[in-house]
C-alpha cells in the first residue's frame, strides 16, 4: 500500500489517498498545537508514540469491546491504513474526573471522582473554536441521525469501561479522553481518528503526575518524558 496525493494536512497528523478508495493512510506528526492552534511547538517522538498507541488500543477495542474502528494495518512508525470515513463533525468527550474545560466551566476542582462518566458533545468546527453542544443541536445541525447519536454514545461509554479497565491495571488514572467516529460508504459507524497522549488525560495512579499534553498545554516541562512514560505501559 502507497500513499497518493495528499488529502489534507491536518495540526497532528496527514491524511493520504491511496489506490484504493476505500482507504486512506494516516501519517503522524510530531506538531503539537493547543487552544484552537495558538500555541504551537514539536513534541519530539510524538508521532511514533501516537500511531502505536491508537493502533495497539483501536485493535483491542475491535476485538475485546465490540467497537468497530477504521484501523486496517500499521506500515510503519509514523504511518497507518484506515478505512476512509466520512467524519461525523462532533467531538465525543467522556468524562470520570473533573479537569481542563470541565473545572473551568462549572468551577469545580481539578480531580473530583465523579460518581458515574459525562459524555459532551463539540461541535467540530475550528472557526467556531469547538462549541459545546446538546444532542439535539447536533440533531437540528444535521451532523448526525438520532440512531448515529445513540450508536455513538453506546460505543464511547464502551470505550470508556474497556479503557479505564486497562489503564488502571498499568498503574494509569484516565481521567478523560475525545474520540471521533465517521461513516464507512455503507453508512456503518465506525470509531476514527486517534486514542493518545494527545486526546486523552492520564495520571499516573500513584503520584497523580500528568502523562499527557496537558504537560504541553500548561507548559509543566518533561513533555517528551510523559509521552515515553505513558508509551513504556503500554502492552
Ligand atoms: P485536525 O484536523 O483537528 O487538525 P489531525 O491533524 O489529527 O486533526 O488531522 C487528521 C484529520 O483526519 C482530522 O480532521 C480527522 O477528523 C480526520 N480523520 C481521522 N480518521 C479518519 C478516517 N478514517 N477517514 C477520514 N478522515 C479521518
Ligand atoms: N480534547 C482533544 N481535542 C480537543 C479538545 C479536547 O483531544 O480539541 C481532549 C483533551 O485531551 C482531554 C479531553 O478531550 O483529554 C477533554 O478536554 P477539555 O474539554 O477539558 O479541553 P481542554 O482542557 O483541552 O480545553
Amino acid at each position: 500500500m502507497e500513499k497518493r496525493e495528499q488529502l489534507y494536512e491536518g495540526k497532528a497528523k496527514k491524511v493520504f489517498l491511496t489506490d484504493d478508495p476505500e482507504l486512506l493512510i494516516v501519517s503522524y506528526k510530531d506538531d503539537a498545537t493547543a487552544f484552537n492552534g495558538l500555541k504551537k511547538g514539536t513534541i519530539t517522538g510524538k508521532g511514533v508514540i501516537n500511531n502505536k498507541m491508537s493502533n495497539l488500543l483501536m485493535q483491542k477495542l475491535d476485538k475485546e469491546a465490540g467497537v468497530p474502528t477504521h484501523f486496517v494495518e500499521e506500515l510503519s512508525d509514523r504511518d497507518t491504513v484506515v478505512k476512509k470515513v466520512s467524519i461525523v463533525p462532533l467531538e465525543v468527550i467522556i468524562r470520570n474526573i473533573a479537569a481542563g474545560s470541565f473545572s473551568k466551566n462549572y468551577g469545580v476542582e481539578e480531580g473530583v471522582v465523579f460518581d458515574q462518566p459525562t459524555i459532551e458533545f463539540s461541535y467540530k468546527n475550528d472557526d467556531l473554536g469547538d462549541p459545546l453542544i446538546n444532542d439535539y443541536h447536533a440533531l437540528a445541525l444535521k451532523l448526525a441521525t438520532p440512531e448515529e447519536i445513540e450508536t455513538i454514545k453506546k460505543y464511547a461509554f464502551a470505550v470508556n469501561d474497556y479503557l479505564k479497565a486497562y489503564w488502571k491495571a498499568r498503574g494509569v488514572i484516565l481521567v478523560d479522553f475525545k474520540l471521533e467516529f465517521g461513516r464507512l460508504s455503507d453508512g456503518t459507524i465506525v470509531l476514527a481518528d486517534e486514542i493518545s497522549p494527545d486526546t486523552c488525560r492520564f495520571w499516573d495512579a500513584e503520584t497523580k503526575e500528568k502523562l499527557d499534553k496537558d504537560r504541553f498545554r500548561r507548559d509543566l516541562g518533561g513533555v517528551e518524558d510523559a509521552y515515553a512514560e505513558i508509551m513504556g505501559r503500554l502492552s
